[in-house]
């Protein structure tokens, strides 16, 4: 072979640049393809990315988790107030951990992926220093969920503890801004819960929510809505004209176009009683049928990226995520299969149910197993009556 000639005249050849590999146009991702997306509220105890195993092993496609304890304060390490109330607990996750759960997100396909902010934040306070202090974890949050790469993050409007409600929501709408200055929020969208209306909570209707919006159209936000809250809160969505209703003043509203999450929980509570209190899909007061038709409701099913349809009523990514009591176990694999069920869908993998210190066996791996047993059984009882022909 000839030696290469390596001198100073060589032509320059636009050939011989090197390119980087080009970035892959950035479509949606591909759980915004307009199928039913069932998710789950995960816990992150331990292992941050243990949650996506959960969630997949209990037949989810979409989950829900907290980034950091939920009743506790994390004051980020730049924070001038880390005096004031920084909880113990961890307000950061090593990058490597980071870039774990991203990948793994991806290979279990999981999406979208909700955080659901602190139940301490207040973003409407009168307080002072709470206010600060809600801005403050309410940036960390935000800064948390980017680093995740969460597609929502669901926060309570907050309260006004007797402020007006007008000054109340002009708070709201304040508070959100400061914590998001100078942020690049990528994907994130900030997603406000409508509330049971418990004492003085703001949200319980819709139009209190659409005012918060209204103030911050610079902002990436939406709506997150609870059944089990609006039901509380008045609305009839047990039956089926008042689900119609509630879609109507939706629609009339924040527009159907801006739900993006809905958290399906059954109600321990009565319609009206706004006290927020979660059961069991079927278990409350609300019921299985009311689910069915909330669940295949053509006003609530997500719409594919792109597809978009108008008037629009399908939220692109929109998906149902539980956040049921666990009183034994199982009771969380029982309500995302429920969910499915109503849905008219298969889960995305059929267990059998066996589930054993958190493991779940598929169909085909447990026949497999049964096969090796079997055949071990078979092999043992031949080497026994070889034995016992030797000895004799
Ligand atoms: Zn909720
Ligand atoms: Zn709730």
């Amino acid at each position: 072979m000839d030696e290469i000639q390596h001198n100073s005249q060589l032509a320059y050849d636009a050939e011989d640049e090197y390119r980087p590999e080009p970035t892959p146009p950035a479509g949606p991702p591909a759980w915004q393809d307009g199928s039913i997306r069932i998710g789950i509220h995960t816990s992150i105890a331990g292992d941050i990315a243990q949650s996506l195993e959960i969630a997949h092993g209990l037949g989810a496609n979409a989950l829900q988790i907290f980034s950091a304890s939920p009743r506790m304060w994390h004051v980020g390490s730049s924070s001038p107030m880390k005096s004031i109330g920084a909880g113990p607990g961890r307000e950061r996750f090593a990058p490597t951990e980071m870039a774990r759960f991203r990948a793994r997100r991806e290979e279990l396909k999981l999406g979208p992926l909700v955080i659901h902010a602190n139940y301490l934040i207040n973003l409407a306070s009168p307080d002072r220093v709470l206010r600060v202090r809600s801005i403050q974890a309410f940036h960390d949050e935000l800064i948390r969920a980017v680093a995740l790469g969460a597609d929502y993050l669901v926060v309570h409007p907050g309260s006004g503890r007797g402020a007006h409600a007008r000054e109340a929501v002009e708070s709201v709408a304040q508070s959100l801004h400061q914590a998001a200055r100078g942020m690049k929020l990528g994907g994130l969208r900030i997603l406000l819960e409508n509330t049971a209306g418990q004492g003085t909570v703001l949200g319980s209707t819709f139009s209190e929510l659409k005012f918060i919006l209204d103030l911050c159209p610079d902002l990436p936000t939406g709506v997150c809505i609870d059944t089990a809250h609006m039901f509380a809160a008045g609305f009839n969505i047990r039956e089926p004209e008042g689900l119609e209703k509630t879609l109507q003043a939706i629609q009339s509203t924040v527009s159907l176009a801006r739900i993006f999450i809905i958290h399906c929980n059954d109600s321990k509570t009565p319609l009206g009683s706004r006290v927020d209190r979660h059961e069991h899909i079927g278990k409350g007061k609300i019921g299985l049928e009311a689910f069915r038709r909330i669940l295949n409701h053509p006003m609530l099913a997500p719409a594919a990226a792109g597809q978009e349809k108008e008037p629009a009523t399908g939220g692109v990514g929109r998906a149902f995520i539980l956040e049921t009591p666990i009183d034994k176990p199982g009771d969380d694999l029982r309500n995302v299969r429920t969910l499915w069920k109503l849905a008219g869908k298969p889960a995305p993998m059929d267990f059998i149910g066996a589930a054993r210190d958190g493991f779940r066996i598929r169909p085909s791996r447990r026949k497999k197993l049964a096969a090796r047993k079997s055949s071990a059984k078979k092999r043992s009882a031949g080497k026994r009556a070889a034995a016992n022909k030797r000895k004799r």
